[in-house]
């Protein structure tokens, strides 16, 4: 029989190690290929945390770092924190989540980079990587300073980014002028720093994690509060790179292989994003999403052509259609009505209705956002109809039905090259036959323009809360 003496010795061999990295690797590919459908996705969670689960204890048996009691305590400590603040948020404030996540990510690698050079100063460069055989000197170096920088700008850009989404008075105010000179000049000052590093400086490192900490600043304040979603994505795959940079400096195959993954799929949702916003990434970063002086006024767009409707005229209406759409946004977010549009639906099918929705790829205020709610409220994936499904058949739909969204159904996407939504495109629900829109007032999405949608002679709006509304309208349905 082995002792726990033996058993540590047999887990310590290198292959043993390697073996569960590939391992940890192969579970970290499979998580993201599940997190590619709605009905795979909370598999892909479970296999990435658990590839994360094996990588980081591989690490410890293998650098014998601390005493497995030890590393299982922090875990069981940090995994709680985790759960309380999982299972405790609002699907609302998810975005916030996901960034302080992101900006720890950065404060991980930034700390094994800062370590790596806290030993390096004290001890000879050149012996230091003799000893370990690792990296040439230079080399880590660079890999330390690019994880200490990445880090800390992901670090600080983070927590503002988090903070303007928070509504944070202290983050979330006008930028003082010239904050983008100020940032141009840090991220110079960054370059500079990371030459000094590579020569063998070592204070450059400290420098350089001072000054990339105020660019993180910097750089994420002048961007508009609604924009904080794609800045969010972005910061998320810098958390990535930076953990490759570390992975690279401490000589860590899973670590490179995992800061890829999240560095790759971070840019690739921030390009998904950006195409549909019809944006660049520049205009996001540098740019701003601000209503054009030239365009109409509300005024001018919806003076004397609104026909407002209530829920039980929406109820006769719904009486003995073929086809029904459904488009959520932002607005069944805030209202957490996805439980009664669910209702609604299935009254709806039970009577024989054909419903779906209709999913625009940034309803809402981050990618998927629509999906999770809907899928929260167990509506069959199957329903759920891409933009691309949608906008050909919207003809041949009896009644659309749009919930708290506004500019992903705005036809001046279409028609008007001035509009800060110009080229964005957008589900054509005004080409169906009737369209009902609720929300609370005429007030502006996201783009702060008119939507001239509302003023349809086919458009009816039922004004009131989200989730009031399709009370009274599944009330109304049933009762007719
Ligand atoms: P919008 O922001 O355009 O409109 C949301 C509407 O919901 C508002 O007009 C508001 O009107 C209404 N609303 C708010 N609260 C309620 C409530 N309690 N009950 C009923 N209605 C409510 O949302 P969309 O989803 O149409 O568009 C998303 C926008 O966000 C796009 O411009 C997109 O570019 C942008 N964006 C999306 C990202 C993503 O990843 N999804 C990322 C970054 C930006 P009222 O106040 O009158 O009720």
């Amino acid at each position: 029989m082995l002792s726990s003496f033996d058993i540590s010795i047999y887990l310590n061999r290198p292959e043993v190690a390697d073996a569960g990295y590939l391992l940890a690797a192969v579970l970290f590919i499979l998580g993201i290929k599940g997190m590619t459908h709605p009905r795979t996705a909370v598999r892909g969670n479970l296999l990435g945390a658990m590839g994360m689960l094996v990588a980081v204890l591989v690490t410890v048996v293998k650098l014998e770092l601390m005493p497995i009691g030890l590393a299982g305590g922090a875990m069981a400590v940090g995994a709680a924190i985790g759960y309380v603040l999982a299972v405790r948020v609002q699907m609302t404030e998810m975005p916030q989540l996901v960034a302080l996540f992101n900006g720890f990510g950065g404060a991980a690698s930034l700390l094994v980079a800062g370590a790596e050079i806290a030993q390096r100063t004290s001890v000879d460069v050149k012996s230091v990587a003799e000893e370990t055989q690792q990296l040439t000197p230079d080399f880590a170096l660079l890999a330390a300073g690019a994880a200490g920088l990445i880090g800390a700008v992901t670090l600080t850009g983070s927590f503002i980014a988090a903070g303007k989404l928070q509504g944070i008075p202290l983050v979330d105010r006008k930028p003082p002028a010239g904050l983008q000179v100020i940032s141009a000049l840090l991220a110079a000052a960054t370059v500079v720093l990371l030459v000094l590093l590579v020569l063998g400086y070592m204070w450059a490192f400290w420098a350089l994690l001072g000054v990339a900490a105020v660019l993180g600043i910097t750089l994420v304040q002048p961007i508009g509060g609604a924009d904080m979603p794609v800045v969010i994505s972005l910061l998320n795959s810098y958390s990535g790179l930076a953990a490759a940079a570390a992975g690279f400096l401490i000589d860590n195959n899973v670590l490179i292989i995992a800061g890829s993954l999240v560095g790759a799929s971070g840019l690739i949702l921030t390009n998904i994003m950006c195409k549909a916003m019809n944006r660049s990434l520049a205009n996001v970063v540098f740019g701003k999403l601000e209503p054009s002086a030239d365009g109409p006024s509300a005024d001018e767009v919806y003076e004397g052509k609104i026909k407002a409707t209530s829920p039980e005229e929406v109820a006769m209406l719904l009486d003995g259609v073929q086809r029904v759409a459904i488009v959520p946004g932002y607005g069944m977010a805030v209202a957490q009505c996805q439980h009664s549009v669910r209702e609604l639906a299935d009254e709806l099918a039970s009577r024989g209705v054909t419903v779906e929705y209709a999913i625009h790829p940034v309803a809402g205020r981050m990618p998927g956002h629509m999906n999770v709610l809907l899928a929260e409220a167990d509506v069959p994936y199957d329903q759920l109809k891409t933009m691309e499904e949608m906008n050909p058949h919207f003809s041949q739909v009896d009644v659309v039905i749009v919930l708290g969204a506004n500019d992903v159904v705005n036809p001046v996407a279409n028609t008007d090259p001035t509009s800060p939504i110009a080229g964005m495109p957008i589900l054509e629900v005004d080409k169906a036959r009737t369209v009902v829109v609720i929300k609370r007032s005429l007030s502006p999405g996201f783009a702060g323009i008119p939507n001239p949608l509302f003023a349809a002679d086919n458009c009816l709006m039922l004004f009131g809360d989200g989730k009031q509304a399709m009370v009274d309208l599944v009330a109304a349905v049933i009762e007719s």
